[in-house]
């Protein structure tokens, strides 16, 4: 059945002409679905009955299932994991940190990237999502966040509240889904409904350069997050196979061009992996590769996934890192591994999933 979370407003309008209503149904339609979070024609009080019978019949406005929510114990993170219509499973998480409530979600079925120390690289690419899967997200911890009563409901926030921004960085790569993404990221920021700041959201990449020319052209100013990992290409191509086409310097150069013409500052990730990524002469080698960008380093100990030989950096030598970052200059936060206890490192609820754990299966918003 078609998804019309898939559908932009003028779509909507078309289809709606091509089912003999009035186009203005369509501008009805978008509304329900992108302000209002329906998820049932029949709150659609102004359609007309037979037009929401058919909508009901013949097309689905909420393509995620939930299956598992989890918290962590700090009650600042919640992980959902939802099937999809054709029984494949994505992951998205809320984060409450910062006085923000900030959604990351995910924009394909598994990663074909391949990165050698990701959990979600294990099972390879299934398919890419839809606009509409992926704005279903967004929409499903608004839904759950604007309704009262969070007190009771676990999380550390009040409701009714708002997410404050998105993170493109569950699972996938998302420029590898480009279209689709955008077609998200426009519906979330369209002023007339969803109205998400463009500049409240983070679309994270591997580094697919061309992309990422690609977005610096779009009217749309998200912030990029590059997961960078290593400075060398000799291990970078180790560990981001992608870096064998788009070698490191192909990357900052393309950093500095969306710098350029966005003006935003550009986050890097940075895994710190014991023994592999974490000298201080590669934290030194990290700074002078970002001089003259304005920039950020995250640095994130290691998830570590089971069966992996990656393990992460000790608390000393991550603060080693840090410190040679910040001492040249380059401003650098240490991401707490917080949530680490319930699997959120990316793709590792599904993961846990299919290896049969046992998790609570919580209500629908
Ligand atoms: S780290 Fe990101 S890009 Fe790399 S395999 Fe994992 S999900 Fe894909």
């Amino acid at each position: 059945m078609p998804n019309l979370l898939d559908y932009t407003q003028p779509e909507l309008r078309d289809l709606m002409q091509s089912w003999d209503q009035p186009a203005y149904r369509g501008d009805q339609l978008y509304s329900w679905l992108h302000k209002d979070l329906a998820t049932n024609p029949e709150q659609m009080t102004n359609l007309p009955k037979a037009l929401r019978t058919r909508l009901a019949a013949e097309t689905t406005l909420n393509p995620l299932q939930l299956v598992v929510q989890v918290d962590s114990k700090d009650r600042l993170t919640r992980k959902a994991l939802f099937r999809l219509a054709d029984g494949n499973t994505i992951e998205v998480v809320l984060m409450l940190y910062n006085q923000r409530r900030t959604v990351c979600i995910s924009t394909q079925v598994g990663c074909g990237m391949g990165c050698t120390f990701c959990a979600t690289a294990q099972g390879g690419l299934r398919r890419n999502l839809s606009a509409g899967e992926i704005i279903a997200q967004v929409h499903w911890f608004e839904r759950w966040l604007r309704q009262e009563g969070g007190k009771a409901d676990g999380l550390r926030v009040e409701r009714p509240s708002r997410i404050s921004n998105v993170v493109v960085m569950g699972m996938g790569e998302p420029l590898a889904n480009y279209e689709p993404l955008f077609k998200a990221l426009r519906a979330i920021t369209d002023p007339d409904n969803f109205a998400l700041s463009a500049r409240s959201i983070t679309v994270s990449t591997v580094g697919l350069v061309p992309m990422i020319d690609r977005m610096a052209d779009e009217d749309l100013p998200v912030g990029l997050a590059v997961s960078l990992h290593a400075a060398s290409n000799r291990l970078r191509g180790k560990l981001v196979p992608i870096n064998r086409t788009y070698p490191v310097e192909s990357l900052i150069a393309a950093c500095h061009r969306y710098q350029q013409k966005t003006r935003r500052r550009i986050t890097f990730e940075y895994a710190l992996m014991r023994g592999i990524n974490d000298s201080i002469e590669q934290a030194q080698q990290l700074a002078d590769l970002l001089v003259g960008l304005r920039s950020h380093v995250n640095l994130i100990p290691l998830n570590p996934i089971p069966d992996s030989p990656y393990q992460p950096t000790s608390p000393e030598d991550a603060a080693s890192f840090q410190q040679v970052l910040q001492a040249a200059g380059v401003p650098a936060t240490m991401r707490l591994r917080r949530g680490i206890e319930i699997n959120a490192g990316c793709g590792q609820l599904r993961q846990a999933m299919q290896q049969s754990d046992v998790i609570p299966l919580l209500t629908e918003p």
